[in-house]
């Protein structure tokens, strides 16, 4: 299946909504929903097309033409990726795992913080030791002797082997606008708003200042070449740059963006470097140099974006069983347990605008990106796991996916790269 890396460089001010303002301050967020880009791009051939409904007018030309319903619409719809920011391109970016801790007093990676510290292999062990899950708390920071605490944030990785990784921190800047009336597109009196938008950064004096995401697009064949085509024949601004006008308050001037699709021998390095068997291999807990549980396999899933899994009612699943991912997948190896004990998992509401409707879309709860799901299959049943995560790689997990949601990483080195190590 095709899969194309994406980079969108800001060229001023983002404002890339949760749809709702609290009060009259309406906050960015620090990355790009894959909803964000899919519906600006959708927005951008329909107002070519003359096909955009907009002010409540009815278009007369309702049914979706084929290019568009290909991409867009069905089961089989191509997946926009959530795009986060990178320090700088050729990288991957994704969000910091849950499972990471740093040093309170100096915080991110070192040189210039005090490193990071990940629990999860030893969350793992102690599944594997069935012993009592794990539990923060006590560790102190190796370099200071200070607290360390819990990081959010999105870091790049800037290569497959011998990563370097970095975090990735979008500027903010706060910027007073006057209301506009919906109806009359006119300023309203005595209405302010409070935007606090995304800045690109001036990394020296002498550079451009950069303000850039990176994320993934997965469709057909034919899906593939239906994008290009719109890029070069609605967005193309010169070779290669295709202009997209992305989040809100564009009407504000906002939203002006850059997208480009960097080809594979540009250095950007693949999400899932190394080979399945060798990564699920180095996640196997071991106990006094040798593996604590031979009889079962052990395995990870990191959420690069959030997931939505549905339960028996068609609800978003307060627990996450074998049962349910079976619905989503047909290759679960029979005696899948999901080790929900071990596991890190956040939830957070998420909404959007629809553009369509001229109003917030519903609320809803999903897993937040950073997650981490830890699983367990019995040894006999390697080929099938080995099966099952190579399909959530390629094809994801859950709900929304064309929008970008339930993008897994298997096994990830970071969690190996960053052990916190054997606690005594
Ligand atoms: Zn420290």
């Amino acid at each position: 299946m095709p899969q194309l890396n994406i980079l969108l460089e800001a060229r001023g001010p983002l404002l890339l909504g949760t749809g709702l303002a609290v009060g009259n301050v309406q906050e960015s967020r620090p990355y790009v929903a894959g909803s964000a880009w899919r519906g600006a791009l959708a927005r951008t051939v329909l107002q070519a097309r003359g096909q955009l409904k907009h002010s409540g007018l009815s278009v007369t030309d309702h049914a979706p033409s084929p290019d568009f319903a290909t991409v867009f619409l069905g089961e089989q719809a191509a997946r926009f990726g959530f795009l986060y920011p990178v320090r700088s391109a050729p990288a991957v970016s994704l969000p910091l795992p849950l499972t990471v801790r740093t040093c309170k007093q100096k915080p991110g990676f070192a040189p210039d913080g005090h490193g990071m510290y990940d629990g999860l292999l030893n969350r793992l062990r102690e599944a594997a030791l069935r012993g009592k899950p794990y539990s923060l708390g006590g560790e102190t920071c190796p370099k200071c002797k200070g607290r360390l605490e819990r990081r959010r944030g999105f870091m790049s990785r800037t290569a497959n082997g011998a990563a370097t990784y970095g975090e990735a921190r979008p500027d903010r800047r706060a910027f007073v606008r006057v209301g506009l009336n919906r109806y009359t597109e006119t300023a309203q009196e005595q209405i302010l708003y409070l935007l606090e938008a995304l800045t690109p950064t001036i990394e020296d004096k002498d550079a451009e200042p950069v303000l850039t995401f990176a994320g993934v697009w997965r469709g057909s064949e034919e899906q593939e070449q239906i994008l290009r085509a719109w890029l070069d024949e609605y967005l193309l601004q010169e070779d290669g740059l295709y202009r997209l006008e992305v989040g809100t308050a564009r009407a504000r001037g906002m939203g002006h963006a850059i997208l480009r699709l960097p080809p594979a021998e540009d250095g950007t390095p693949s999400l899932v470097a190394e080979d399945l068997a060798v990564r699920l291999e180095r996640f196997q807990p071991m106990a006094d140099g040798r593996p604590a549980d031979p009889a079962h396999l052990y395995a990870a899933l990191t959420l690069r974006s959030p997931l939505t899994i549905l339960d028996a009612r068609g609800l978003p699943a307060e627990r996450i069983t074998s049962d349910l991912l079976r619905v989503y997948h047909r290759n679960v190896p029979p005696s899948l347990e999901v080790l929900t004990d071990y596991s890190v998992l956040e939830r957070e509401t998420w909404t959007g605008w629809s553009a369509a409707w001229g109003l917030p879309k519903p609320v809803k709860t999903v897993i937040s990106a950073g997650s981490v799901i830890a699983l367990r299959a019995p040894a006999s049943e390697r080929t099938q796991l080995l099966d099952y995560l190579a399909a959530l790689t390629t094809e994801g997990l859950g709900e929304h996916r064309a929008e970008g949601f339930g993008e897994v990483l298997v096994c990830d080195p970071f969690h190996v790269v960053f052990d916190e190590g054997e606690r005594s």
